[in-house]
């Protein structure tokens, strides 16, 4: 392997030639307390920046085995690990000096939840680090700057990866206190498996977040208290045992007057499948990871979904147990949605009324009476909730502010009052007998199909695809857009990346018109599983960029995909 000498000799010897001289550096450098790999080099300073890698040995860093002995506590780790290089790489970035994108030094953004990210590994047993991160090589105009590349290699990167890479230059307290976090959350998901909960909200909790864009914890906030008759106790490993609210398998109902919290709290439920890190105020609200937000979402493309549970002889005679679209209706939408999250085995359905469509969720008695069950194609939710969950094990968690007749079908009635929830199951029930259901309730529905084997109509083998993506909104594949603002689950846009390579992966190897949907979800996620993020693109430097989604997230982005044929 070439030496830290070496790189500055090569800098040197390139020095006022042309960008592209840069290539050069391409390799592996040993700088003694870490390797220093240049990945990729970018074509012009004003390119998307050249990918340089980091491996420091768990020996050289001296982390103490007990911080990453088992997985939640390895992810929260290397979380934590990557805010500080990013801390050190925002105070280093542009010191170096130059046209375009010179000096620039960066890492991936970790918002509040902590996901696994391509941009930080550490190895299991080792305890090895690699730290992805990008770096504008320095220009003037197009001619290279040694000068200061050699200060970004020399002087800058060193003091990053020393005061946040090595043991003695970080908060011990801070990496314990972690580490118990992610013990006490992964404690209580299992916990939540074995006592049949779809969610845990712990009191003391802070739902409500600072403002529409930014998630961090509203000051002030009311805090979180559990209505005494939900409530429960979990005896955590570390600290005092924890007291919130078991919200049980089923169905519960979250009603309440408008403004009192509601949607704040299903929001919280929402963002309760990933862990959020400490000082979040929602790191003891926990969701069933498998929970998924269903909402309306007109104008989706549908491919081949049984959405027969729900829509039956449409006026145009469309087959609804092969159901495609282009242009979906709220209510057709919404069906789909529905299930493709059975098809994805979640096992929580999160509804807001403020997000579906009406006719999808109740049909009103005096509309029933007006127009026939035979005139019209929707079986609306309420009508298949308790199925849902009798015959699928398929839990709901509803907001429905304004109709009652869900009283009928709750398991549990909470209802927000100020943003403290009260249960009112026993006089909600009481009130609601007063007033039955009217109407016969339709006949069971039979199983939907999930047999359904995707073909890549122009994604083949070897082709170079252009991946790109326009936020946390949606991601261009060539000249393909699969739009996911209503997936409301993705948190984060790196995992819009990942989910870009995910389907390119998928479409030139898998998506051959033979395969299952959820077989290919399944392999793709094995992959990753036992060969690491990078084994989904060609150039592993590309990872750096990736932010692990989950498998309810995989299908809806493979289910957007208007390229698809099924
Ligand atoms: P609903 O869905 O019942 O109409 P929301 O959940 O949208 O109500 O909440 C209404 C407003 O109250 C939001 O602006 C939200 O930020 C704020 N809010 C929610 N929960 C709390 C709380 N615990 N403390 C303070 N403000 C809150
Ligand atoms: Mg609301």
């Amino acid at each position: 392997m070439k030496t830290a000498e070496d790189l500055r000799a090569l800098l040197q010897r390139i020095d006022h030639r042309s960008y592209p001289a840069y290539k050069d550096l391409r390799g592996s450098y040993n700088f003694t307390d870490y390797i220093l790999n240049v990945d990729h080099v970018q074509g012009d300073p004003f390119a998307s920046p050249s990918k340089v890698s980091l491996c420091v040995t768990g020996k050289r860093s001296a982390i103490p085995a007990k911080l990453y002995e088992n997985r939640q506590r390895r992810i929260i780790l290397q979380d934590y690990l990557l805010r500080q290089f990013g801390i050190q790489a925002d105070q280093a970035a542009f010191k170096a000096k130059g046209s375009g994108k010179s000096g620039l030094i960066s890492v991936s953004r970790c918002g509040q939840e902590i996901l696994e990210r391509g941009a930080c590994s550490i190895t299991e047993n080792t305890g090895d680090i690699l730290l992805r991160l990008e770096v504008g090589l320095p220009a003037n105009g197009r001619t290279i700057n040694s000068r200061e590349a050699i200060r970004i290699f020399f002087e800058l990167i060193p003091v990053c990866v020393e005061k946040s890479l090595y043991y003695k230059a970080l908060n011990h307290a801070l990496l314990e206190e972690n580490a118990k976090l992610a013990d006490n959350q992964a404690y209580i998901r299992k916990y939540m498996k074995e006592h049949d909960l779809c969610a845990f909200v712990a009191d003391g909790s802070i739902l409500p977040r600072e403002s529409g864009i930014s998630q961090k914890p509203m000051k002030g906030a009311v805090r979180f208290k559990s209505p005494s008759s939900m409530r429960g106790e979990i005896a955590v490993p570390y600290g005092n045992p924890l007291t919130g609210m078991f919200v049980p398998k089923g169905v519960t109902l979250i009603v309440g007057g408008g403004y009192h919290g509601k949607s704040t709290l299903l929001e919280a439920l929402e963002r309760g499948v990933y862990d959020h890190i400490g000082g979040d105020g929602r790191e003891y609200v926990l969701t069933d990871d498998t929970a998924f937000k269903i909402r309306a979402e007109d104008g989706r493309s549908i491919k081949n979904v049984d959405i027969s549970m729900f829509i039956n002889g449409l006026p145009n005679g469309k087959d609804t147990q092969h159901f495609h679209t282009e242009d979906a209706s709220g209510s057709t939408s919404q069906a789909a949605n529905v299930i493709e999250a059975m098809e994805s085995g979640s096992q929580v359905l999160l509804i807001d009324e403020d997000t579906s469509a009406t006719n999808f969720m109740i049909r009103d008695e005096l509309m029933q009476l007006v127009v026939s069950r035979e005139a019209e194609p929707i079986t609306p939710y309420i009508d298949r909730i308790r199925e849902l969950y009798e015959i699928y094990g398929i839990s709901s968690i509803i907001v429905a502010g304004s109709s009652g007749s869900y009283f009928h079908k709750a398991d549990h009635i909470i209802q927000m009052c100020r943003y403290i929830p009260e249960e009112i199951t026993d006089h909600a029930k009481a009130v609601a007998k007063k007033y039955p259901l009217t109407g016969n309730p339709p006949a069971a529905s039979s199983h939907p199909s999930f047999d359904r084997r995707p073909v890549s109509v122009d994604r083949k083998g070897n082709d170079w695809t252009k991946i790109k993506v326009m936020g946390r909104d949606g991601i261009q594949i060539n000249r393909d857009t699969i739009d996911l603002r209503y997936v409301e689950q993705l948190v984060d846009a790196q995992q819009l990346v990942m989910l870009g390579y995910m389907l390119d992966y998928a479409g030139k190897h898998l998506m051959n018109g033979r395969v299952r949907m959820d077989e290919i979800v399944e392999k793709v996620c094995r992959m990753i599983e036992e060969k690491g993020m990078s084994s989904i693109c060609e150039n592993s430097y590309l990872s750096s960029g990736f932010a692990m989604p989950r498998k309810q997230e995989i299908f809806a982005c493979f289910n957007r995909c208007r390229k698809l044929k099924m």
